[in-house]
């Protein structure tokens, strides 16, 4: 990690979500307005970055060779990831990186090539699930890959002070950290103190439209979604993603077989 200085924290500050009924009674700063007018401009830059399918690039998924040099760009960083994920998913992993020089050589520097913000859940570690090793993975978790702002920090920290071209937020099937939201939404129920904020911030991704394990299905969708939105509406994350340089992409993660898909 460079020194303190060179840090450069996002230039806007991180506004939790505001449960329902206090959201209405907040007025939003400046600084919340400016972020909100860059959020449009962001996020039709993410759109134009990287064109992506339903599902990882199909080269990766079928085995393209891998080069040990690091991905620079966002394509190339997503097919290293899709490639991980297929050997984990097929029972072929390489664990790769791991070995004794590898580790010397890491002592004097770090070069990831995505920041994947996940959730806590023990079942999806980053690492194991793109099959990948020491200095390849900046990750980033909180229950339900809820924003703060540390966590927005910690992000910002791959991109603009070790040049990540890929930021991969991370769902999963069965999340308990939406079903917990989803819960307390409908019980009207309390959650304690610190996991209700967690609860706070899912909430306003609720698809009230769906019912019982459908509904947190269809939430967990589109609380990625939400997520992916804001990471690239941030605005020193938005002028990367303009240039190309960078790709915010949401994705999804199936216990059943291990897959990951890209979500649009
Ligand atoms: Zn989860």
């Amino acid at each position: 990690m460079r020194p303190p200085g060179r840090f450069r924290l996002p230039h806007a500050g991180y506004r939790p979500a505001m449960p329902s009924n206090t959201r209405t009674r907040v007025a939003l700063p400046r600084s919340r307005r400016a972020l909100l007018r860059t959020a449009v401009a962001g996020t039709a830059a993410a759109g134009a970055g990287l064109a992506l399918g339903p599902v990882f690039p199909a080269s990766a998924a079928t085995g393209e060779a891998e080069s040990d040099s690091r991905p620079t760009t966002p394509a190339q960083a997503l097919r290293r990831l899709a490639a991980g994920n297929r050997r984990w998913r097929t029972y072929h992993e390489e664990h790769p990186h791991e070995s004794a020089p590898l580790r010397r050589r890491l002592v004097a520097a770090q070069h990831p090539f995505a920041v994947v913000l996940g959730c806590i859940d023990s079942r999806v570690p980053p690492e194991l699930v793109f099959d990948q090793g020491l200095g390849d993975l900046l990750t980033v978790r909180s229950a339900g890959e809820v924003l703060d702002e540390a966590v927005l920090g910690s992000i910002a920290y791959g991109v603009l002070e070790l040049r990540i071209p890929l930021v991969l937020v991370l769902a999963h099937q069965s999340c308990g950290a939406v079903a917990a939201a989803v819960h307390a939404d409908e019980t009207g129920e309390p959650l304690p103190a610190h996991i209700q904020y967690l609860a706070d911030q899912i909430r306003p991704s609720i698809d009230h439209g769906q019912q019982g394990e459908a509904r947190i299905d269809a939430t967990v969708n589109a609380h990625v979604r939400g997520v992916r939105r804001r990471l690239a509406a941030e605005p020193d994350l938005a002028a990367k993603v303009a240039t190309g340089e960078l790709a915010v992409v949401a994705a999804r993660y199936e216990l059943r077989d291990q897959h990951v898909r890209t979500l649009s």
